[in-house]
């Protein structure tokens, strides 16, 4: 999958007197050295600021190719990708991916829904792993740690502790 990068700022040329120039290095040190104004004050007449798309806070600027950050945080931005990457799922699969998020899967616990989690989950699994079940794999067993299956070793490693420590005495 190829990543398009977004551009804001489409055009080299400067829109205050229409000079053109062969990239953007060249248009902010003209807009900075002619027009004696920053490259982010030049943004902002022609392109606007830029405004979080979590919160709505305005953001930082960056550069006159990136233009205003996207979010306001580091908070916003986790905020921001996850609900970026929900929609990708969403165009993917047909289904979000809301089962990994506590307060929703209390919402969603309907037969249905837990069905089709289900599906997605197994289907996830398929296309990433090439397996059906993600209990498979080793990584995600680590995290379906339960506290259950905790206790359970650590019950089996206190016995095993105890078989080694009678060898250990008997011999
Ligand atoms: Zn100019
Ligand atoms: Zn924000």
């Amino acid at each position: 999958m190829t990543k398009v990068k977004e551009t804001k700022l489409i055009d080299c040329s400067c829109k205050i007197c229409g000079k053109s120039f062969s990239n953007l290095m060249g248009l902010a040190s003209h807009i900075r050295q002619i027009h004696s104004i920053t490259a982010q004050k030049y943004y902002e007449k022609f392109y606007g600021k830029g405004y979080c798309k979590v919160c709505g806070n305005p953001t930082n600027f960056n550069s006159l190719s990136e233009g205003y950050y996207t979010y306001c945080s580091n908070s916003c931005m986790s905020i921001g990708t996850a609900e970026k990457r929900k929609q990708t799922c969403l165009q993917k699969y047909g289904v979000t991916n809301v089962f990994q998020r506590a307060d929703v899967v209390e919402k969603t616990h309907t037969p249905e829904i837990i069905a089709q989690q289900k599906v997605s989950r197994k289907q996830t699994a398929l296309d990433r792993y090439g397996v059906e079940y993600t209990l498979l794999i080793p990584s995600t067993q680590e995290k379906a740690h339960s506290s259950d299956t905790v206790d359970k070793q650590k019950a089996a490693r206190a016995i095993t502790n105890k078989i080694l420590l009678a060898v250990h005495t008997t011999f």
